[in-house]
């Protein structure tokens, strides 16, 4: 058995850093696998940060990860960034294989993978990131302060982005590729009430404009082929979320949405050993401060289930 970890920890998110260092501290000497392309999660692809507590003054995305990234590292966390392409969560001892083929075990696993927010799929989408380009309105609406801003989608995301948003900007345009909206009655009725909100029907963003910042986008109208200019200097995408789940398909419980499913408050999927943390399991707050703590809880309680096999 000297081969099995105690613990294997699958993403390298706020959710997967905080899990490491709550392992390592607890001398659980976790196994990290951070992704290949992506280690240190999503806020490696944003600037300033500014609602982690403990910034007064913000903090650059890619920092704050790195910082988290280092002090799991400091208590021993053991960070490999590769991804890890195949799971056997059935049995008592766990195994998780890597790029390279090799097979690792544990008796306890982590799921971290986050989420991944779907994109447009235009040029300049991820250059402006960061830039105007947003894909979470309590995130960074704060910077809109008196701006015109779009945003992208008719579901219930986009009704509340776009309403949350109204509060800061000069103006909300909601643009949607349909002639009606498949947010809930009381979310359209309450953007419809909103004087700041108008809607553009039937469009879909054709082109995203700018340099180094967000200018405004040309809107193609999806009946008629025609275009138009809309002036904004903020763009909110608003179109849908999709977990990193498909490893875990079959072994463990996903909810309709693909997202994991966790006996909350506790982070215990429906595999006896395997714990799960972050935007993979939670499709409302998705905030790096609440992977965080999910992902001490999900330490906790691995650690928790480690001392009852000892
Ligand atoms: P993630 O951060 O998504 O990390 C998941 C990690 O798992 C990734 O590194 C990925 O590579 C890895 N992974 C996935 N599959 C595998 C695999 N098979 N093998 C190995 N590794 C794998 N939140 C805020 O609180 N404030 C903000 O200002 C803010 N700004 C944001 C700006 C942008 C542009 C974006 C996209 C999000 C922002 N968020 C912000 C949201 C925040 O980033 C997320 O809520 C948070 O990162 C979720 O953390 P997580 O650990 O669950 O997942």
């Amino acid at each position: 058995m000297s081969d099995v970890r105690n613990v294997i920890i699958i993403g390298s998110g706020p959710a997967g850093y905080t899990a490491a260092l709550y392992t390592a501290r607890a001398s659980l000497k976790p196994l990290v696998f951070e992704g290949a392309v992506t280690a240190g999660g999503a806020l490696m692809n944003t600037t300033e940060v500014e609602n982690f507590p403990g910034f007064q003054d913000g903090v650059m995305g890619p920092e704050l990860m790195d910082n988290m990234r280092a002090q799991a590292e400091r208590f021993g966390a053991e960070l490999v960034p590769d991804d890890v392409v195949a799971v056997d969560l059935t049995g008592e001892i766990k195994t998780v294989t890597d790029t390279a083929g090799t097979v690792h075990k544990a008796k306890a696993v982590i799921v971290t993978t986050g989420s991944q927010h779907r994109k447009l799929g235009l040029p300049n989408e991820d250059a402006l990131s960061g830039r105007g380009v947003s894909w979470c309105a309590t995130c960074d609406g704060f910077f809109f302060k008196g701006q015109d801003i779009a945003v992208i989608g008719g579901g219930d995301t986009a009704m509340e982005e776009a309403t949350f948003l109204s509060r800061f900007a000069n103006s909300v345009t909601i643009v949607h590729r349909r002639d009606t909206l498949r947010a809930s009655k009381a979310m359209q009725e309450r953007a419809f009430a909103d004087p700041k909100i108008s809607f553009v029907w039937d469009s879909e963003v054709a082109e995203i404009l700018g340099d180094q910042k967000l200018s405004g986008l040309k809107l193609r109208n999806v009946k008629t082929g025609e275009l138009s200019d809309l002036a904004v200097t903020g763009l909110f995408i608003a179109i849908g979320h999709d977990p990193r789940t498909e490893l875990f398909k079959g072994q463990l419980e996903l909810d309709e949405e693909g997202y994991l499913k966790v006996d909350a408050p506790s982070t215990r999927t429906n595999v006896t050993g395997v714990f799960a943390a972050g935007d993979v399991v939670d499709h409302t707050y998705r905030q790096a401060i609440t992977a965080a703590g999910t992902g001490c809880s999900a330490a906790l309680d691995a650690e928790r289930f480690l001392a009852a096999l000892a």
